[in-house]
């Protein structure tokens, strides 16, 4: 066979299998509502972990009062005040990132890391709203992104640390408590209203400026996720001394774990998945998440390098290096616009070490289209999980008319992949239809889960 011919194959083979058709979307969904559905049930196997997160009181816009709160999420920690008033016009919000938590905080007992914690936000207080000192009892809401098994709103066992933690004399702890008694120990009682992951976090923070319309909430970063708001009814596993204050409990359903036959696996995801520190699990991340979609890209370009005789059929060492290749750089790749595609030519220098002189506009141009086919699939994936959700909720126009709804979205892939957002939309309407997709929208909160665990602190402390 001519190289020629063998490129076409080679390309042709991802072109295929990263497209996903309307028809596989509808039936991914289908898929995804079954196992929504059988994690709900007290005895029912899923592949989604459907976690009851206690959080029963979401903000619906007309909360007041000054707020702070505190974002532990692994990598940075984040502070932040906002003043709530009644016209949102006046909102006041700040917010500070005190930048990646030290590494000797990530191996020091439990009481030293939240010192440190709580020391960040009482000396950033200090500059910003004239100090936690002026507050009888400050409110806080905690964002804290690690394994809970959450007891109340307020309160949650740390299953297992996460993301390069060890601290000891934290696991089965209440980590709320073990924040509001290094408050304690520096001389300040607080209240800490709310402890929720950044995904109900992100969820209250849109509720809290749309209201009822907003159900969902989506996060697409390092890693991905997803959690709404179901119906107590609905939920018939055990609640351990919950006790209902109203019909609707937040459910964080853990949307890494999904996975489903009609799933559209390629071989580099298997290889991919081989090659990973779990196998066989957390498959719907590894076809869409921050973390993944850059390197399913580098080993795609080898099997064009190999087969089609891409970069002239050499694959140089820098290539060979997993997840050398990242999101980001599929991100600047997509958005190349120039004639000449020179942001490629940089990037394919610069990460791949292939002399720009020596990549030619033909090889540059299957590299674009490479990842906008990976970038594609992810979040057409991550619209059958979407419109997953609204079916759940009977708002996706099947059962009723369509109906207004806003899914408030997260994280690096959002905030820095333009038209990542564009993309999902597009799998929205490709599975709802015009009309349903056209009173779909997707909406970044500003400030984001900080400002979203103090609205839900907000919410809980007022309804006290
Ligand atoms: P985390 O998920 O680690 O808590 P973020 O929500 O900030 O933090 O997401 C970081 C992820 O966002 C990175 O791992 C990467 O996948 C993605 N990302 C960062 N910058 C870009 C970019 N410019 N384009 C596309 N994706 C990006």
């Amino acid at each position: 066979m001519s190289t020629d011919e063998a490129r076409q194959s080679a390309l042709e083979h991802y072109r295929q299998g990263l497209q996903v058709t309307p028809e596989q979307l509808a039936q991914i969904r289908d898929a995804f509502v079954r196992e929504v559905q059988a994690g709900l049930r007290r005895d029912g196997h899923s592949s989604l972990l459907m976690l009851p997160t206690m959080v029963d009181i979401l903000p619906d816009g007309h909360e007041t009062g000054e707020f702070y709160a505190i974002n532990f999420g692994g990598t940075n920690l984040r502070v932040l005040f906002t003043k709530l008033a009644k016209d949102k016009k006046q909102v006041e919000l700040v917010e500070e990132c005190t930048a990646e938590i030290p590494l000797e905080y990530r191996r020091c007992h439990v009481d030293q890391l939240m010192d440190y914690v709580a020391g960040q936000l009482i000396a950033w207080a200090d500059h910003h709203g004239g100090g936690l000192h002026r507050h009888e009892r400050p409110v806080i809401g905690f964002c804290f992104s690690f394994p809970v098994e959450q007891t109340a709103i307020d309160a949650g066992k740390l299953i297992h640390w996460t993301k390069g933690f060890e601290n000891e004399g934290a696991i089965g702890q209440n980590a709320a408590q073990l924040l509001a008694d290094a408050f304690k120990r520096q001389g300040l009682s607080v209240h800490i209203a709310a402890m929720v992951n950044d995904t109900v976090a992100t969820l209250a923070g849109i509720r809290y400026g749309d209201g009822i319309d907003a159900n969902v909430a989506v996060i697409m970063g390092t890693g991905t996720n997803a959690c709404y708001l179901e119906q107590l009814s609905h939920i018939e596993k055990w609640l351990p001394g919950f006790r209902p204050r109203t019909s609707d409990m937040v459910v964080n359903t853990e949307l890494p774990g999904f996975t489903a036959p009609e799933l559209p696996l390629l071989d580099v995801d298997e290889e991919l998945d081989a090659e990973s520190n779990h196998p066989g699990q957390q498959t719907f991340e590894k076809l869409t998440a921050g973390l993944y979609m850059g390197e399913i890209t580098r080993r795609i370009l080898l099997r064009l390098v190999a087969e089609d005789g891409l970069f002239g059929g050499q694959a140089p060492d820098a290539m060979k290096v997993a997840y050398a290749f990242t999101t980001m750089h599929v991100s600047l790749i997509y958005h190349d616009e120039s004639a000449e595609l020179d942001e490629i030519g940089r990037i394919l220098q610069e990460v791949l070490q292939l002399p720009a002189d020596q990549t030619r506009t033909e090889d540059r141009k299957q590299v674009q289209e490479v990842c906008g086919l990976v970038a594609q699939r992810s979040a057409r994936l991550m619209a059958t999980a979407v419109t997953g959700l609204l079916r759940q909720l009977g708002r996706d126009g099947s059962s009723r008319p369509a109906q207004r709804n806003v899914v408030a979205v997260d994280g690096g892939v959002f905030a820095h992949f333009p038209a990542y957002t564009a993309l999902l939309h597009e799998g929205i309407r490709d599975i709802l239809g015009e009309e349903a997709a056209g009173l779909c929208s997707l909406k970044a909160v500003e400030g984001g889960a900080s400002f979203g665990a103090a609205c839900v602190a907000a919410a809980a402390n007022n309804y006290m």
